[in-house]
């Protein structure tokens, strides 16, 4: 048996006469073998279409499904405003944080503990819409104003009419001046370093302005500086600005206080960032709404402009050139009045 297997006719039995392939002819074979070898490659490349069409599906599906996921974690673009903050403040950094959690952006701010030091100091803060506020604010939220406010030109009061009018009137209240919204004064807290009266006074300095002695916070020492230098040289040619200086009585600036009737609220006095120049002499004009409201508390907002005293309007401009606000420009108008917000300026 175990020979047969090594034999020539076992093999001729097994294929020849069995597949009864003995007489068939050489080209016959050949083009069986063609048809075969073209049956084998047309499923081959048919299976490969398939798997190919199949990886573009999947492809496409899952293009659509990343797609579709970086919709719903679209991150939300950075507060404009912001970058305000860092124009304004230049020595200043923020670095913000996106939390999904929270819907805000965390603010991490770093600040030289004295100008032109290397030593940094650094707070978190939540944006919470331009307000600045620690974590344990953010549910107060609504009690604080945003930091960036629409700073314009006073309105005449002769173009107020009757319900704005008595709008103010609501506003300016004792009562409500008590439980109203307020400045949030967080960042300028860090900014100042306005923890205590202690803590601050390590920052205010002695200074003159326009020939008054006066203290005022080292952070405005420069930007106060250019202000008095640009009104110097335009009193040299102009005899309203030099009559403004003559009749200068004082210009105090740092001065640890709580605004008048807001229940504890402190005033931009307190940081020494604000300076209020006093004439010499007010020819029975207004220049603070709180005296002209002890005289008249019904219609002490009505004071037409030209019965208010203003400083010249060349002196207004230099301030807001160098990043101080008007106090004449509010409805509760505070015309002696100029306090550093270079944010509130480059905001406009
Ligand atoms: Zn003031």
């Amino acid at each position: 048996m175990l020979f047969l297997f090594k034999t020539e006719e076992f093999w001729y039995k097994i294929f020849y006469r069995q597949m009864n392939f003995r007489h068939t002819s050489f080209t016959a074979k050949f083009f069986i073998f063609l048809a075969v070898l073209f049956f084998l490659i047309g499923t081959f490349f048919s299976i490969k279409k398939k798997n190919v069409k199949k990886q573009n599906e999947l492809d496409s599906i899952f293009a659509e499904k990343i797609s579709d996921l970086a919709e719903e974690k679209k991150l939300p673009e950075e507060p404009v405003q912001l970058e305000i903050f860092r124009k304004s403040y230049p020595d200043v950094s923020f670095e913000s944080f996106y939390d999904e959690e929270k819907n805000d952006w965390l603010v991490k701010i770093s600040a030289p503990i004295f100008p032109d030091k290397e030593e940094k100091k650094q707070t978190e803060l939540w944006w919470a819409d331009g307000r600045l506020l620690p974590e344990d604010e953010l549910e107060n939220k609504n009690e604080y104003w945003k930091l960036i406010y629409q700073y314009s030109k006073l309105k005449d009061p002769k173009e107020m009419n009757a319900e704005e009018i008595e709008e103010v009137r609501n506003f300016s209240s004792s009562k409500n001046r008590q439980t109203s919204q307020g400045t949030p004064m967080f960042f300028f807290d860090f900014l100042y370093a306005a923890k205590s009266k202690v803590i601050i006074e390590d920052h205010i300095s002695y200074s003159t302005f326009l020939g008054k002695s006066t203290k005022i916070h080292e952070r405005i020492k420069n930007p106060l500086l250019n202000v008095e230098t640009r009104i110097l040289n335009l009193a040299k040619e102009d005899p309203e600005i030099d009559g403004f200086i003559k009749n200068l009585k004082s210009a105090d600036a740092y001065n640890w206080r709580v605004i008048e009737g807001t229940g504890g609220r402190k005033s931009f006095h307190s940081y020494g960032i604000a300076v209020d120049l006093i004439p010499k002499r007010l020819y029975g004009k207004a220049i603070f709404w709180s005296w002209t409201r002890d005289k008249d508390p019904k219609n002490w907002m009505l004071t037409p402009l030209e019965k208010r005293w203003m400083p010249p309007q060349k002196i207004i401009d230099i301030f807001e050139d160098e990043g101080f606000i008007w106090g004449g420009n509010w409805i509760i108008f505070d015309n002696m009045h100029f306090e550093y917000h270079p944010e509130i300026l480059k905001g406009k």
